[in-house]
């Protein structure tokens, strides 16, 4: 551990939001129990918000923003982790509340720590990220509500997205059959190669709807919310399910009680930021198991923290497709 090292920092004041890379000195680093050097952090959508002020994100200032990262145990207070232990950090308000991954060193609680799984390297683990960890959790959340290969279609909206995408490749993965939803139908073609076995525009969802409509989807996992996640609900074969994640197209949801009452479908939530341990696990376990190196490799890029500001203005700005590894070092 050097005594300085490299961070991105957000400022608010008099009212002026700044992001800008700083060297730090390490007794700058929050009290927190176990510190690391940071290896690898991502780029996700909530970190573009916090970089360019354009989401009410960070909570406190000054703020070093990365709402994941892999590290290397520096020292620790901790009787759970050791000096030159891997660990992996997704959430529990790191980048928003405390500070996060873009930087080369950090100070955490060891309770939001998980052991890297040893199926995986510290720069696959960010290049899946949050957005394949929250794929994963959906897709447990089908399985335990009974949904199987042999239910039928799997409905994935948002499906050129982070989450979407990563859904669609590991729900291909695990033997179901894929409908992608997407507001950018002329990339059908790698959206099937991917996993899906047919394409849909969003627009067939994004409108208000009926209450009920034809039994078509055996389940879904939805990271739109607002409209596409009502008609859904309406759409779902009996006893269907349909997870909810995200709010890309808007936070209400404009639904009936109909398909609950009449058709028995369920609507599980799905949060990776408080997740509990266990479910963490069992989740990074699974992706460990999964997830293929040529695929990882096709859908993100990998830059360094003096690149991370203008990256985030470009994620903003809608010219990113895939993922963003940082590397930190
Ligand atoms: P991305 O920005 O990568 O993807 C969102 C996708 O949603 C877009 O690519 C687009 O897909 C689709 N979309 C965008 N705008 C609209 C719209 N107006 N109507 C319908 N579809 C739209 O984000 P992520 O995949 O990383 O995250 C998706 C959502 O999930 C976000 O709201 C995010 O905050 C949330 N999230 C929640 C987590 C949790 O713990 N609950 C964890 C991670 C993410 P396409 O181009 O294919 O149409």
């Amino acid at each position: 551990m050097n005594n300085q090292f490299k961070a991105i920092v957000i400022n608010n004041t008099d009212d002026k939001y700044t992001a800008s890379v700083q060297t730090l000195n390490n007794s700058e680093l929050p009290n927190l129990p176990v510190k690391l050097d940071v290896l690898y952090s991502t780029l996700n959508y909530k970190d573009g918000l916090a970089i360019t002020g354009k989401g009410p994100v960070v909570r406190s200032f000054p703020m070093v923003p990365g709402i994941d990262l892999v590290g290397k145990v520096t020292d620790s207070d901790s009787s759970e982790f050791a000096i030159d232990q891997l660990v992996l950090l997704n959430g529990f308000g790191v980048g928003e509340k405390y500070w996060g991954g873009l930087a080369q060193q950090a100070a955490v609680n060891g309770d939001w720590l998980l052991p890297l799984p040893t199926s995986l390297t510290p720069k696959q683990a960010m290049q899946i990220g949050t957005a394949g960890y929250t794929a994963m959790l959906s897709i447990i959340a089908l399985e335990k509500q009974g949904i199987t290969p042999d239910s039928g279609d799997i409905l994935v909206t948002g499906a050129n997205g982070g989450v979407g995408s990563f859904a669609v490749y590991l729900l291909n993965l695990l033997g179901f059959t894929v409908v992608a939803a997407t507001g950018r139908v002329d990339q059908s073609e790698h959206l099937k190669q991917l996993g899906a076995s047919e394409v849909i525009d969003r627009n067939e969802l994004s409108n208000p709807g009926k209450p009920l409509a034809k039994e078509r989807f055996a389940a879904a996992i939805d990271s739109v919310g607002s409209h596409t996640l009502a008609n859904i609900c309406a759409s779902l074969k009996y006893g269907g399910v349909v997870t909810a994640c995200g709010l890309a197209q808007g936070m209400d949801f404009p639904a009936s009680v109909a398909p609950f009452i009449l058709r028995g479908i369920s609507l599980i939530g799905i949060d990776s930021v408080m997740r509990p341990k266990v479910d963490r696990i069992q989740a990074w376990q699974r992706l460990g198991e999964l997830v293929e190196q040529s695929y990882l490799d096709k859908i993100s890029t990998e830059i360094n923290l003096d690149q991370v500001i203008n990256a985030a203005d470009e994620l903003m700005a809608g010219n990113i497709r895939g993922r963003v590894v940082v590397n930190c070092q």
